[in-house]
């Protein structure tokens, strides 16, 4: 079993990031062939989810429809400002449980592990352990 961190440095205040890479070196890095890579985010206002990488509107429509779900300028009782990224985080939550075969990320052809930020650019972290 082992366990690493990931820095993720973002750009706007709503960014989606694939962090496929990142967390395939982990589960490379780590040797196992056959296991579970559990991949989470410990912040209050950002998130994970596994979605497609191929076509990058699909990133765009995620955060273009989150937005409209949940607007910036409601009226909310949390009152430093970022109550939105709070709920987008609770809504698409902390973390991930990917399958490991064969040494590698049991993924779909299409899919991708994605960072989604809420309340940036900030330095943000993820925990990877693969077991
Ligand atoms: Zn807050």
């Amino acid at each position: 079993m082992i366990t690493r961190d990931i820095q993720v440095k973002t750009r706007a205040r709503n960014e989606l990031i694939d962090i496929t890479p990142q967390v395939e070196k982990v589960v490379e890095e780590s040797g196992i062939a056959e296991g579970i890579c559990v991949v989470v985010v410990p912040h209050t206002t950002a998130a994970v989810t596994i979605n497609e990488n191929a076509d990058p509107s699909v990133k765009a429509d995620i955060i273009t429809k989150l937005g409209e779900l949940v607007p910036a300028g409601d009226r909310y009782l949390h009152l430093e400002g970022n109550a939105d990224a709070h709920i987008k985080a609770a809504l698409v939550g902390t973390s991930e449980s990917i399958l490991v075969r064969g040494g590698k990320l049991a993924l779909g052809t299409w899919q991708g592990v994605f960072f989604c930020e809420f309340d940036g650019p900030r330095k943000r972290q993820v925990w990877v352990r693969v077991m």
